[in-house]
């Protein structure tokens, strides 16, 4: 257990905090909070901090890069957790990441979808939208998610279940977010049950709300700064 500094807010004052602003801006979207996940993105932090999220009700774990959390996600063997892999998938570990991650929120290019095809369990994915004009960012770009979408849904063992994507910086985070929600419109005529969302960080997650958001990933909010990167 990490002993919190005198004045700084635990690890469960923090969740807490975050728990209470998502009902808040929930409430003022007029939604019900409940249709709103919280996945705490845990990158460069040790596995014993996702067990203590864990005594704190919370299930679902994000990670964004392929060994660290393929080690975490055997080391928490034990601990009910639901894996949300939310960073880039090299082709090559595309086999490897479906093997432990429920959700992988980052699908992005045929290549990819082609990679993940199993006839094994089923993997949930979101498709990750590019909202830059930078095309070494992760995601598709907005003209190409339709026909994304109708990759994956003739792909077995790949289930949709809608957009993902982060606010460009310097952009206005609603406008980029309400952009996404019109895109999801789009996916919905092609998947009537790709309906979610998964948009909002630490910075911007009330923005998200307003625009739709069904999945928050939200990482220093509630963890509080990441150790250095190794
Ligand atoms: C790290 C990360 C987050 C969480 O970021 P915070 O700003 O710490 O909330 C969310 N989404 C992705 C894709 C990330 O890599």
């Amino acid at each position: 257990m990490s002993l919190p500094t005198p004045g700084s807010p635990s690890l469960s004052e923090r969740l807490d905090a975050v728990r209470e602003r998502v009902a808040e801006a929930a409430t003022t979207a007029g939604r019900v909070g409940d249709d709103i996940t919280i996945i705490v993105v845990t990158k460069f932090h040790p596995a014993s901090l996702i067990r203590e999220l864990a005594a704190l009700g919370v299930h679902d774990i994000g990670e964004n890069r392929h060994q660290e959390a393929q080690a975490k996600a055997a080391e928490l063997a034990d601990v009910e957790l639901n894996w949300h892999f939310v960073g880039q998938v090299q082709g090559k570990k595309a086999r490897q990441v479906r093997s432990y991650a429920n959700v992988i929120h980052s699908v992005d290019r045929p290549a990819l979808v082609d990679a993940l095809v199993s006839t094994e369990h089923e993997v949930a994915c979101f498709l990750q939208v590019n909202l830059t004009d930078d095309t070494g960012r992760g995601g598709v770009d907005p003209a190409g998610v339709e026909p994304l979408a109708e990759r994956v849904l003739a792909a077995p063992g790949l289930r949709l279940l809608g957009l993902m994507a982060v606010a460009p910086l310097g952009a206005e985070a609603r406008r980029s977010f309400a952009q996404v929600r019109e895109l999801g419109e789009r996916v919905r005529m092609l998947a009537p049950e790709a309906t979610s969302l998964s948009m909002g960080m630490s910075q911007d997650f009330p923005d998200a709300i307003a625009e739709g958001a069904t999945h928050l990933r939200i990482g220093t909010a509630i963890t509080g700064n990441r150790p250095a990167e190794r």
